[in-house]
């Protein structure tokens, strides 16, 4: 039997109606930005496997950094313990992040690191005796799968079942030149009720990459910071150097109050999460009623051997030669953009830092469910190259060590699917 027969006998895949899918294809080795199938098909892998590679697969030096953490201490207990990794990873990511970010709680992904995130702010106001449980929320969020990062999604197709059980979240637009002053005064009419902001900087990832700008994000965290309300940025997608910065809230003045990370924190080689927050938020629990503990852990919290590989992600990380490589890869993605503009099957093209979006014309049909998404995906895939259309809006975000050769392959044939589909 082969192994995708297998397969279907024993396992149920995310994100996929087992009913209709295609069998999954074996990839048994993975090699910079390629992986390989079981049959030696090569794919260039254009979305780093969902959003998480940065420095290519099986990379040699966090191949080794974890096989020597794994001979050393591959696990302890977090409450009460602690270990160098954890230390030092703390260490060294805050150094990095706004000044203001003072302390790191760990957990396992990135619908965990936004768990976390909002029970410490509606904790802190309810440790300091204050009833503020409404959060804001951007319309067409995508903050996790849990019950918690679900709530403060937008409500969609993914979370039908489940709607009545969500609790309430205000959700208000995208902000830009004309909404600003009518989403301020939105927010000043509820600041008593609101406990935090939560947002996605830049980018809308699981939106279709939907991309707003700096500026107004800005505007809309000092205003909430006047008004008292805290500010979770949440970074899961747009960490480690996708905007072209180290981080997306660098584009912006206003340090949020919390940050959440995962997906490029390992380099996409192990499952980890990390919520950041202030002194402020961090001094809001400390007490001698130990009500006031933030009750929040998971098994695996600080995994030695995820510290590990975060660690080794984190030196190739700082190396000048991944800037270089993401700035090679922003020019690249601006001179494609520039050339398929115009094209009659382009409706539209959005860039920001390493992440390039074209929106394919569809008439009147744009449903996530329907037809072309699955015509591109198919498309591409039958050229080696996987990319994994958001509905009618094809994607590249590679891993920063893709080669010219690789980047051209990729334009060339979105712009041969362009004459073609
Ligand atoms: C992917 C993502 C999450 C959820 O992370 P998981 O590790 O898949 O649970 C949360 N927020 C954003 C912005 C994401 O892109």
């Amino acid at each position: 039997m082969s192994l995708a027969d297998r397969d279907l006998k024993v396992i149920w895949h995310p994100y996929t109606q087992m009913k209709t899918a295609q069998p999954p294809i074996p990839i048994v080795r993975g090699e910079g930005t390629c992986l390989y199938a079981e049959d030696g098909t090569k794919y260039i892998d254009a979305i780093s496997s969902w959003w998480v590679n940065i420095h290519g697969h099986s990379h040699p030096y966090i191949a080794k950094k974890i096989a020597e953490q794994l001979t050393v201490l591959e696990h302890v207990i977090f409450a009460g313990f602690t270990h160098p990794g954890a230390v030092e990873l703390a260490e060294r990511l805050l150094a990095l992040l706004p000044n203001n970010q003072a302390k790191a709680f760990y957990s396992d992904n990135g619908s965990t690191a936004v768990e976390v995130a909002i029970k410490m702010c509606l904790q802190y106001w309810h440790n300091k005796g204050e009833e503020r449980t409404k959060i804001i929320a951007f319309k067409n969020a995508y903050h996790g799968d849990t019950f918690g990062a679900m709530s403060v999604s937008g409500r969609s197709a993914f979370t039908a079942a489940f709607d009545s059980l969500l609790f309430e979240v205000e959700f208000i637009d995208l902000p830009d030149a004309e909404n600003i002053e009518t989403l301020k005064s939105q927010i000043s009419d509820l600041k008593s009720q609101i406990s935090s902001f939560i947002f996605e900087p830049l980018v809308q990832g699981s939106a279709g990459m939907v991309m707003y700008e700096a500026k107004y994000l800005d505007e809309l965290m000092a205003h909430c910071r006047a008004e008292g309300i805290m500010l979770i940025a949440d970074e899961v997608f747009t960490g480690f150097g996708r905007t072209g910065k180290s981080f997306a809230c660098e584009h912006v003045a206003t340090q949020p109050d919390i940050m959440c990370f995962s997906k490029g924190l390992t380099g996409g080689t192990m499952a980890f999460g990390l919520t950041t927050c202030t002194q402020e938020i961090y001094d809001a629990f400390l007490s001698d009623d130990k009500m006031k503990t933030l009750f929040h852990g998971h098994s695996y919290t600080a995994n030695p051997i995820a510290c590990a590989a975060a660690l080794a992600s984190l030196d190739l990380f700082v190396d000048p030669s991944t800037q270089q490589n993401i700035d090679r890869i922003i020019a690249k993605h601006q001179i494609f953009a520039e050339s398929v503009e115009g094209h009659r099957s382009i409706r539209s093209t959005r860039q920001t830092g390493t992440i390039l979006a074209l929106e394919w014309e569809t008439g009147n049909n744009t449903s996530y469910f329907s037809g072309l998404r699955d015509k591109l995906y198919h498309y591409f895939l039958d050229r080696g190259i996987i990319l994994r259309p958001l509905g009618n809006i094809i994607y590249i975000l590679p891993p920063y060590c893709i080669t010219d050769t690789e980047l051209d392959y990729i334009y060339a044939t979105i712009g041969q699917a362009l004459d073609e589909i």
